[in-house]
């Protein structure tokens, strides 16, 4: 049995006044949705205060990104060890925020792949779990191209670390159609492409394909996240604009139980 996870991911969004409502509303609210794990991802400069707050509960928390470098000359990167040393327990990877607004556009997306993937190495070498965003864009969509682009990643991913590495991971799909426009994948429509990637992980190790959690993101709301979340092959959901208003997240956390 899997257990229901929710990531909120905050974005470039908030000050530390704001967060702090947010923060002390989610905590005052978390009785409704025990036994959703529930973890916050604040833009690394909050991270502090994120830990500060939530330390000691059973709210986890981890970064937005994370650089497929040790340490060293990387300026405006943060590294697995950074993400530690403030109490990360996961960290996000391959979101497509990344993907389509920074350099990273301009990359080959194969090789991109590939640069999440040592991403994911990275995370994994110092205990970190990582959250792999994978989705389609619109012009991928419209192309029919949603499998073979999950499934690429995926692909990548199990080259370099192998299927049994999933065991400590959590994959999010993340259609980029869906993001911050409102327009929510159907319950149906996310359902067949879990169930895509589930099989995929399957043909190399059906244990870990069994455990491994695999959210859906893409403008979930409480009056959205229920049918979306009743799926049997959505874990829970990585939720962005909803994650900053206090009630609506604690809304889809419960929707999640
Ligand atoms: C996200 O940032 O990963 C996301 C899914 O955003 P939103 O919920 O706002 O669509």
């Amino acid at each position: 049995m899997r257990k229901p996870l929710i990531a909120g991911n905050w974005k470039m969004i908030g000050t530390r006044a704001t967060n702090q409502a947010l923060l002390e509303a989610i905590l005052d609210q978390r009785y409704l949705f025990k036994g959703v794990d529930v973890a916050l991802f604040p833009p690394a400069v909050y991270l502090q205060q994120v830990q500060t707050a939530l330390q000691g509960t059973e709210l986890h928390w981890g970064t937005q990104n994370l650089s497929q470098f040790e340490s060293g000359a990387y300026t405006g990167e943060i590294s697995a060890a950074m993400c530690r040393d403030f109490g990360s327990k996961y960290v996000l990877m391959g979101h497509s925020e990344r993907r389509c607004l920074y350099a990273e556009l301009n990359l080959d997306q194969h090789f991109l792949d590939h640069i999440i993937a040592e991403k994911y190495e990275m995370a994994l070498r110092f205990g970190l779990t990582p959250i792999v965003c994978i989705g389609e864009s619109p012009e991928e969509h419209a192309l029919g191209q949603t499998e073979e682009v999950v499934i690429r990643l995926l692909d990548t991913i199990i080259a370099h670390q192998g299927a049994d590495s999933l065991q400590h991971a959590v994959l999010a799909y993340e259609p980029v159609w869906a993001i911050g426009t409102g327009k929510t994948a159907t319950p149906e429509w996310a359902q067949e492409v879990h169930s895509v990637m589930r099989k995929r992980i399957a043909s190399h190790n059906p244990e870990v394909a069994r455990n491994v959690q695999i959210l859906y993101g893409g403008s979930v709301k409480g009056n959205n996240a229920g049918p979306l979340f009743a799926k049997p092959d959505v874990d829970g959901g990585l939720i962005g604009g909803s994650s900053r208003d206090a009630d609506d997240f604690v809304k889809i956390c419960q929707a999640a139980r």
